[in-house]
């Protein structure tokens, strides 16, 4: 229950609400703007310039202009590192702040937000930042009397589109590769959740970046966003978000200037419990593998795969633990489910629920909480099937499907039947079994007795139709540059 002592006020003050072009922070070339809402109570936050495709020739113009003859060009690499780390600190002295714009325009708790959202933030900048002067080439003994060497040099002029369900996160997954290797940005965050990520804008402007190093765009996907995806000046698209659009960024490339493509898309992850897993961390770790962030995590555990002989402790426990998870104002400390981001994921999350009222049976939750914002009761299904709508389809909401399972092969063979590869887990005192499903479970992380453990240096990214492409540790830069041989004749 909320209690005077245990709620703050929010107390931020919204500086940046324009477009970062060029190092100006200008109106869009139509005068349009867009309103950023609260997810908590539907109302307004600020009103935000939107950009459109003009916009989008004029910040490519600038990053091009400044990885061509810019400053940025001509600095050495560990000076980009230090800018980087610079940004870094900025970030770390403004915590508070950014923790509480983060909590206000996505929905999430501001406890969340301060405890794993900024750290990871800074985090990932640090180690990018630490890259900078570490990117290396080879020599190649050839044949003949020739000297052949490898540089690897930045792609050039990146676009990146993010969503919303980790704002600042997701920017810094997409800006630490992308600035440690020289390339220029044009971002375009989320419509929904544009605040931190201006925000950033101007702490990289304090920070030192050149003008037009660092682009941010605000709009929307089908305008600002198609527009970047199909320009014939951007050399490189990095798009975090739903398969369905990754289809779409992916086609803009081809048919424009096949600029590089990496995508980061959906999931629907297996999370699978034997029998003989400590039941306790079980429980819990599938309980946070899922309702984490509202359940808007593409890599959430969202097909709950139980063993027979434990599914009806572990149904019954997991309900009981969903009825207890608290919901409501993401500045009351405890608070551990704010409201899903806005009326869309709202009404899609909801209708996902009703088909599994009508398909499977209902252990908690299935209604709306208050009426006033975007809240969704924590909820359980059990007796989920493959074929069912909720076990097929990413919900990227709070809502926990629980299958049974008999044996290790058949739950590896129904856990690959999906159309995404993100992310698996498993749960299990036997080292064996661990291996078995790490090794043949189709998905770009295994997480065995965790889940949701992030690391900069840890790569991520899908199999399938989950994403192209890995963000994060080393195998990240290799999306920023592009290779060149050298050949000297001796
Ligand atoms: P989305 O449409 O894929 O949005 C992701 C980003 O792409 C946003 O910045 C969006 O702009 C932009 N975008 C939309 N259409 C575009 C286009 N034609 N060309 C270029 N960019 C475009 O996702 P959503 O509508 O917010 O959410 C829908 C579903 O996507 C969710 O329910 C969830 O299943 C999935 N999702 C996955 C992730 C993930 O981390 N993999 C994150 C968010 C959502 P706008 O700001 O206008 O939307
Ligand atoms: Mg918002």
């Amino acid at each position: 229950m909320a209690t005077a002592t245990t709620v703050m006020e929010p107390n931020v003050k919204i500086s940046a609400t324009k477009l970062l072009i060029n190092g100006q922070w200008v109106n869009s070339a139509s005068g349009k703007t867009f309103p950023s809402i609260n997810p908590s109570t539907g109302e307004e936050l600020a009103r935000i310039a939107e950009a459109d495709a003009a916009d989008v020739d004029k910040a490519v113009s600038a990053a091009r202009a400044a990885f061509e003859k810019g400053p940025w060009r001509k600095m050495t690499a560990s000076q980009r590192g230090n800018l980087m780390f610079k940004l870094a600190d900025l970030i770390e002295k403004n915590l508070d702040e950014l923790a509480q714009l983060e909590a206000l325009d996505n929905g999430k708790p501001y406890s969340v937000a301060r405890g794993a959202d900024l750290p990871l933030t800074i985090a990932c900048y640090r180690y990018y930042a630490g890259w900078a002067d570490k990117l290396q080439g080879k020599t190649i003994p050839v044949n003949g009397n020739y000297f052949t060497y490898t540089k690897h040099e930045p792609v050039g002029v990146v676009a990146q589109i993010i969503p919303w369900n980790f704002p600042l996160l997701m920017q810094a997954w997409k800006l630490g590769p992308a600035l440690a290797t020289g390339c220029t940005v044009v971002m375009k965050p989320a419509e929904q959740t544009p605040l931190s990520a201006l925000r950033v804008g101007e702490l990289a402007l304090e920070a030192g970046f050149p003008p037009g190093v660092l682009n941010l765009l605000p709009g929307y996907g089908p305008t600002a966003g198609a527009a970047l995806a199909r320009h014939m000046d951007v050399d490189k698209v990095a798009f975090t978000g739903s398969t369905e659009v990754g289809h779409l960024v992916m086609k803009a490339a081809a048919e424009s200037n096949l600029k590089r493509v990496t995508l980061e898309l959906g999931g629907k992850s297996p999370n699978i419990v034997f029998a003989d897993a400590d039941m306790d961390k079980a429980i819990e770790g599938s309980h946070f593998a899922l309702f984490f962030n509202q359940g808007q995590c593409c890599c959430a555990g969202s097909r709950t795969f139980v063993e027979d002989k434990v599914y009806d402790e572990f149904v019954e426990r997991s309900a009981a633990r969903a009825k207890k998870r608290t919901v409501g104002n993401p500045f009351d400390k405890n608070t551990e489910q704010g409201p899903q981001v806005d009326q869309e994921q709202f009404t899609k999350v909801m209708g996902y629920i009703d088909s599994g009222k009508q398909q499977a049976k209902l252990m908690a939750g299935g209604n709306r909480v208050g009426d006033k914002g975007f809240f969704i009761e924590p909820t359980v299904f059990s007796d989920v099937k493959d074929d069912m709508k909720i076990a097929q389809e990413e919900i990227f909401g709070p809502v926990m499907s629980i299958l049974r399972f008999k044996d290790i092969s058949e739950v590896v063979e129904r856990a690959n039947k999906s159309l995404y590869g993100l992310a698996a887990a498993v749960w299990t005192q036997d080292i064996t079994k661990a291996h078995a499903i790490a090794d043949n479970v189709r998905a770009g992380t295994v997480w065995v007795n965790c889940y949701d453990v992030f690391d900069a240096a840890a790569p991520f990214g899908g199999f399938k139709q989950s994403g192209i492409g890995r963000e994060l540790g080393e195998y990240g830069l290799a999306n920023y540059t592009e290779v060149k041989t050298v050949t000297i004749k001796l």
